[in-house]
């Protein structure tokens, strides 16, 4: 692993690029609801940027038959803890599979659409740098990242 001082914001950033084209092209609006200054954690860089590229893909799909389909990314700083949050406006999770969306090939998704890997694997890389990844129904799904904070770089 390659453990450094990680911008939140940065890896947000990262993680939209790959959906530019798509939101573009889609009545999505993206919410940012973090602090204009960057809020660091101690992590890899690529492999946080991974978890947020599966968490935005997910909300994007989960509101693909939304009507006024709205993402929102927050960042939160809590004493020592960073709180990073991917929510939207889709149908939500259904209060059975709650438990089970963690499970590595969980997936409601019909045949080709999903490996149902992405948040075992997510969860898996958030654990390893000591952090939780959690799921919760809030007028949607909100998936929650929380994170040990860090002092900025040097
Ligand atoms: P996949 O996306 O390939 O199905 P994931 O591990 O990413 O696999 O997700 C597992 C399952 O969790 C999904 O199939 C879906 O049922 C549920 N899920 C994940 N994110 C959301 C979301 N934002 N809204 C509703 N359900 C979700
Ligand atoms: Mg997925």
């Amino acid at each position: 692993d390659n453990l450094t001082a990680v911008s939140v914001q940065a890896c947000f950033n990262y993680a939209l690029r790959l959906y530019r084209a798509r939101l573009k092209s889609s009545a999505v609006t993206v919410d940012y609801r973090w602090p204009a200054g960057d809020v660091w954690v101690r992590a890899d860089l690529v492999r946080l940027e991974q978890v947020l590229v599966n968490l935005i893909g997910n909300a994007l799909q989960a509101m693909a038959d939304c009507s006024a389909p709205l993402l929102i990314l927050s960042i939160e700083t809590s004493g020592q803890e960073v709180r990073i949050g991917v929510r939207d406006t889709g149908p939500g999770i259904a209060e059975a599979h709650l438990k089970r969306v963690f499970e590595p090939f969980f997936t409601t998704k019909t045949t080709g659409k999903g490996l149902g890997l992405g948040l075992s694997i997510s969860a898996r890389i958030v654990d390893d740098l000591g952090g939780r990844l959690e799921a919760v129904n809030d007028s949607g799904a909100l998936f929650t990242v929380s994170l040990a904070a860090c002092a900025a770089p040097a």
